[in-house]
């Protein structure tokens, strides 16, 4: 067995079709017609743009706009006037082919992006490299390894597959990919998960091991990999295959089906997102609402802050695709572990207890929090919005904030532009501060929406992302479970709306509990929105009382969940 990192969650059974782009052989000659050269250059960049738009519409049409974001890139790369500019100079200068001249120019800029390290960067080098290849391809006549057409159950094997190689995959005749290098991150990985092509990537050794007409089975959920597998492992594999294939079926009888207990209590059950373009798969498992978008990654992965207009038609987006339900807008949560280099943040000594989310937000009114709370009023005319709160951890944080959509409110009427009047306000519980003084927010907050995340890491004093206290990580600790009942019933006496977005909601032993707290809205990856709701259908919220009660009266995590896990039948 290989095992390397799963990349695209399924079970893939077919055969081996190893893919191995020949080295392109690149060699200098001297030129004497530069002109002519010149010519030759730009028709194959228009070539090669010309292709990369049609697997640009090609993937938009089978994967979404946002993997099409990638190609679209490459173009962009393509029609650089700098990158271009600088290889046709080569060729002037150093009298070379343009093979030459690509190959100097677009290593030099793979090379220097590789050396800065960060996975975005290597993303570009490699896009980089890409483009290279295919350019001067074009210019060689040689056709790239032709995937579109490979028989049906191929398992296509590489040592990488280039976002263009993936981009061109015909979904309905590849069953799995699985490559020796990449991540779970890198491009091909995105292309795979959005075509729903199960992949393991990173396999060390794979192509040493595995030749063209090998069979495979893999698991692109837990990186495993099989080559010639044995009946008895070939049989297993098939198996999970279909049960994952029956339970997906089943599991679509949910859409459209309210989310009501046998006992007639109706919950939420919504969606977090990070991009617009996630609202898609929400529709496609028919979320009830957004419960968190996570904006700040509106924020990343780019060289300056979003204008207001920017962040105006993505939350616009979102809640004009969401038609009338409900969509929170969470504000920018930065600092912590998430870093934007543009904003100039300071290292933090301790920085899951600096200067993140509200508190930097609240420091840079200006330039940063006013016009993202403009933004979302704004987009609040198109769409039922409401504004969140992050890391609120006193009452005057929430006040200010609140303040300024006031202020913002004042403007936009003295401007004539409409927005939502009666938006709501509301706060993430995240911290245990919050916690205990629930019951004073819930006096002046719209709504609550517990973040399990880092409540369990401010509750537990520990870091959300060390290994080394990772087993005190856990929500089923009697103190996160005590402090998330606290919540749920400081927010039902004072009558308001109180959800859920961290991991915790979707989590299956965790959500009998939830109910039973009287937990109105759970939020979670659009993955797992038809599982709960399922799981939330065949519960009386009355008969779980008793559950509740009893898993509360024991001392320790552990014993709680394997409690929860007998209840459940797990
Ligand atoms: C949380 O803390 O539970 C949460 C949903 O927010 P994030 O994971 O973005 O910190
Ligand atoms: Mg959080």
């Amino acid at each position: 067995m290989y095992k390397g990192t799963g990349a695209s969650a399924g079970i893939g059974i077919g055969t081996a079709v190893v893919v191995e782009e020949s080295e392109l052989v690149i060699e200098r000659r001297e030129i004497s017609d530069i002109e002519a050269e010149i010519q030759r250059f730009r028709s194959a960049v228009d070539r090669t743009i010309a292709d990369t738009e049609r697997m640009a519409q090609d993937l938009a049409s089978r994967a979404g706009e946002k993997e099409a974001e990638i190609m679209q890139g490459h173009m962009l790369l393509l029609a650089d006037p700098m990158l271009t500019g600088e290889i046709e100079n080569a060729v002037r200068n150093e009298m070379v082919n343009s093979e030459t001249a690509i190959e100097n120019v677009c290593n030099m800029y793979a090379e220097m992006f590789a050396s800065m390290g960060d996975e975005l960067m290597q993303q570009r080098a490699a896009d980089m490299r890409d483009i290279k290849t295919r350019m001067q391809r074009s210019l060689m006549g040689i056709q790239s390894a032709d995937i579109a057409s490979l028989p049906a159950g191929s398992i296509l094997v590489a040592r990488d597959l280039t976002p263009s190689m993936t981009a061109g995959i015909n979904p309905a005749n590849v069953a799995g990919i699985v490559t020796e290098l990449g991540g779970r991150t890198s491009h091909s990985a995105i292309l795979a998960r959005a075509l729903e092509i199960p992949a393991v990537v990173a396999v060390t050794g794979l192509l040493a091991g595995v030749r063209d007409g090998d069979a495979i089975v893999l698991d692109g959920s837990s990186g495993d990999v099989y080559v010639n597998p044995d009946e008895e492992t070939r049989k297993a594999f098939a198996g999970r295959r279909t049960q994952l294939a029956d339970e997906k079926k089943e599991l679509e009888r949910y859409i459209g089906m309210p989310s009501v207990t046998r006992d007639g209590i109706r919950v939420e059950i919504a969606a977090n997102i990070g991009r617009p373009e996630d609202v898609d798969k929400v529709l496609q498992y028919d979320g009830e609402g957004i419960g968190l978008f996570r904006t700040e990654f509106l924020f990343m992965d780019r060289e300056e802050m979003p204008t207001e207009d920017e962040q105006l038609a993505a939350y616009r987006r979102v809640a004009e695709a969401m038609d009338g339900r409900p969509v929170i807008i969470r504000t920018l949560d930065i600092g912590g572990d998430k870093e934007i280099p543009y904003m100039g943040l300071e290292k933090d000594e301790n920085p899951f207890l600096g200067y993140r989310a509200i508190r930097f937000c609240l420091d840079r009114k200006e330039d940063v929090y006013k016009p993202q709370l403009r933004a979302i009023l704004r987009a609040s005319a198109y769409g039922n919005i409401r504004i969140m709160i992050p890391l609120v951890t006193c009452i005057e944080e929430y006040r200010q904030a609140r303040a300024l959509v006031e202020e913002i409110k004042g403007e936009l009427d003295s401007r004539g532009i409409p927005y939502k009047r009666d938006i709501q306000v509301g706060i993430m519980v995240e911290t245990a501060a919050a916690s205990l003084i629930a019951d004073i927010f819930a006096r002046e907050v719209d709504f609550f929406s517990i973040g399990t995340n880092d409540l369990t890491q401010y509750t537990m004093a520990v870091d959300r992302g060390n290994k080394k206290v990772s087993y005190l990580y856990s929500a089923f600790n009697p103190a996160v479970l005590r402090s998330i009942r606290h919540i749920i019933s400081c927010a039902r006496e004072a009558g308001i709306m109180v959800g859920m977005c961290g991991e915790a909601a979707s989590d299956p032993l965790m959500v009998p509990l939830l109910l039973a707290f009287g937990l109105n809205e759970f939020s979670m990856s659009a993955s797992a929105i038809l599982r709960t709701r399922r799981l939330v259908t065949g519960y009386s919220v009355k008969e779980l009382q008793a559950v509740a009660d009893e898993a509360m009266s024991f001392s320790t995590a552990a014993e709680i969940e394997q409690y929860m896990r007998k209840f459940a039948g797990m």
